[in-house]
């Protein structure tokens, strides 16, 4: 069983509390991904698990071992860097072969282990190569044989695809996935990228300021974040966090316009005249107004900032005259307005969070 298991786990660095009391199990064989913004602790859970970090308090088992004061190379795990480190002046081959080299395992055995990782990851005509000689992409591929090779019971890695070009980046995050699935090692995977996140995991960790903030499926996260930080995070073009003023059963939102709420929401919220709230609304749930003039009161006018063709849509950014709030939303490919338009649309009235304007909270 190679289940990771995080309980109660702080770091200080001197006054800097790095991470906070960390608690979670990763099952045996998930890919966990931990997200959040810069320095919010990512790195650290990553090379805690590694045992390249030492542990302020808590407790870290590794299957049902208790790692703490295991060094990092008895702990069977493998770790892969943004940068590949891989030995420059090793061939891809004796790369792929070190570790199993500095195990003592028989020369025969580490030859086929060889053959059988530069296989899986599309290497075997390189393997006589430095890795000077390689592109970023196969350097990548190098990094994560050498990892592989092994047969580690972890895996983690660090902003893996994030030096490499777009097109690169997404080919190997598909190989990724693959090799996720055949080999089934339990991994957990640090990035900042949100469709990483949305795409490989089994479960993403939303991390802030050194904790936890959620933990769920992508699509739970997506569906039902519990913050505006969370809300804000998973997402692209991230979620429209606007701030609305409550009076009479609507919102008062971009100054003097309003939309209504509907009973669950009033009823759940239960606020009074004058509060203040924050709502959120994903470009996505927000449509071009095509309705008569009879329920017109359900339209916000907005005048059209900028246009991003994106072929199977269009991406509109706009604001209101009054003030110089900018959201995001999708149109169809069909969609011809330019710069400068006044536009009516729509807030889906069942996909709007409202989040408390004070701390972020739902
Ligand atoms: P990034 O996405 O920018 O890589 P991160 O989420 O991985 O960030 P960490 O590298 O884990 O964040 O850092 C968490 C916090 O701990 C930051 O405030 C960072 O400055 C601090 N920190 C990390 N390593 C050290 C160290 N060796 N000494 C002092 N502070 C550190």
């Amino acid at each position: 069983m190679a289940q990771v298991s995080l309980q109660g786990i702080t770091r200080h660095f001197g006054n800097v509390t790095a991470i906070k009391d960390i608690t979670f199990d990763i099952p045996d064989r998930q890919f966990w991904v931990l997200v959040g913004p810069s320095g919010c602790g990512k790195s650290t859970i990553l090379r805690t698990i590694a045992g390249l970090e030492s542990i302020s308090s808590g407790k870290l088992y590794l299957g049902n071992r208790l790692v703490n004061n295991v060094p990092s190379r008895q702990r069977d795990v493998a770790m892969v860097f943004q940068n590949y480190a891989l030995y420059p002046h090793m061939s891809v081959g004796e790369n792929l072969a070190f570790g199993l080299k500095m195990r003592g395992e028989d020369k025969q055995k580490i030859a086929k282990r060889v053959q059988e990782v530069a296989r899986s990851l599309d290497i075997e005509h390189l393997l006589k190569r430095k890795p000077k000689q390689l592109s970023g992409g196969q350097q990548q591929r190098v990094a994560l044989g050498r990892a592989i090779a092994r047969k580690p019971q972890v895996f983690l890695l660090d902003e893996p695809l994030s030096n490499l070009d777009a097109q690169l980046r997404d080919d190997t995050r598909v190989e990724l996935k693959q090799l996720h699935q055949r080999l089934q090692i339990t991994t957990v995977y640090v990035t900042h990228d949100q469709v990483e996140a949305m795409t490989l995991a089994d479960r993403v960790v939303v991390l802030h300021d050194g904790q936890v903030q959620q933990i769920g499926s992508p699509q739970a996260i997506y569906a039902s974040p519990i913050n505006s930080m969370v809300a804000g995070f998973l997402g692209n073009p991230p979620m429209n966090i606007l701030p609305v003023t409550y009076s009479n059963g609507r919102f008062i939102i971009f100054n003097h316009q309003s939309i209504a709420l509907n009973s669950e929401t009033l009823q759940q919220l239960q606020p009074t005249p004058g509060q203040k709230f924050d709502l959120g609304i994903r470009p996505e749930n927000i449509t071009l107004y095509s309705g008569g003039e009879s329920d017109r009161s359900e339209a916000l006018a907005l005048q059209v900032n900028l246009v991003e063709p994106l072929g199977r849509e269009t991406l509109i950014k706009a604001n209101t005259p009054e003030s110089n709030l900018n959201l995001n939303l999708l149109a169809g490919a069909a969609w011809q307005g330019k710069k400068g338009d006044r536009i009516l649309v729509r807030f889906d009235p069942a996909k709007i969070f409202i989040f408390d304007s004070n701390n972020g909270n739902t």
